[in-house]
């Protein structure tokens, strides 16, 4: 049940960031709905959730035709370019721009409607090849470029860990994030310093705050 998740989970937030010293009002939840129906998005909002993510443009546009604007909407997957008028309409944080071609098109499409539309860049610190996101060493370009744009801001960066069963060894790719966003702000590459971090799902939020997370991504451990 959802309510009984969600309180662990909370419980669970509120004792990593006492172990990692961090106020866990610094910490955004955002509920992967990508799993869930709209009857438990709807219990999830009266249990005080207001953030929720998916990650298929398609399921973003169908439930947010059942919730609206009740949820602020969190656009957490692949981006294909064809889909990004109906994600700008719909996301307050769109998490995973990885490349120009998709930032010019947000830009774009953010222009037409008056929005200033807030992202992140999607960074893979694994370097695995199945996973989306621009390898570090092209961030800085991308986002040097991407904040010149009028209609989008970048707030910060998001990555995801490989799979493992052991949630430590998530834990240099967290890091490495981090340390990519000390990088840039340390070069002074955006006018506005960048602070967001999104990282830490299911199985690997502990570490995740523990290595600076600002936002979690959580779907399993809520919905499931
Ligand atoms: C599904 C998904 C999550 C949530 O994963 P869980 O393991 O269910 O917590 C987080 N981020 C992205 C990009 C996802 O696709």
């Amino acid at each position: 049940m959802t309510a009984d998740n969600l309180s662990s989970v909370r419980e669970r937030i509120a004792n990593a960031c006492l172990k990692a010293g961090v106020n866990p009002d610094s910490v955004l939840l955002v509920a992967v709905t990508k799993e869930a129906g709209i009857s438990q998005i709807e219990e999830a909002l009266r249990l005080g959730l207001k953030d929720m993510g998916e990650n298929r443009a398609q399921d973003l546009v169908t439930k947010y035709r059942y919730i609206g604007d009740k949820a602020n909407w969190h656009f957490i997957g692949h981006l294909q370019t064809n889909k990004v008028r109906d994600v700008v309409r719909i996301a307050s944080l769109i998490h995973s721009v990885d490349s120009l071609k998709l930032a010019k098109e947000i830009d774009a499409q953010a222009a037409k409607i008056g929005k200033i539309q807030k992202v992140l860049i999607q960074v893979n610190t694994s370097g695995e090849n199945t996973k989306f996101g621009v390898h570090p060493d092209e961030a800085i370009g991308l986002i040097k470029e991407a904040s010149s744009y009028g209609s989008v801001e970048v707030e910060g960066l998001m990555t995801m860990a490989p799979e493992a069963e052991d949630p430590e060894l998530a834990r240099p790719y967290f890091r490495r994030l981090r340390e990519l966003r000390d990088k840039i702000n340390s070069l002074g590459i955006t006018c506005k310093m960048l602070h967001a971090l999104s990282m830490g799902m299911t199985n690997d939020f502990e570490v995740a705050i523990e290595e600076g997370s600002d936002i979690l991504r959580i779907g399993r451990a809520i919905f499931k």
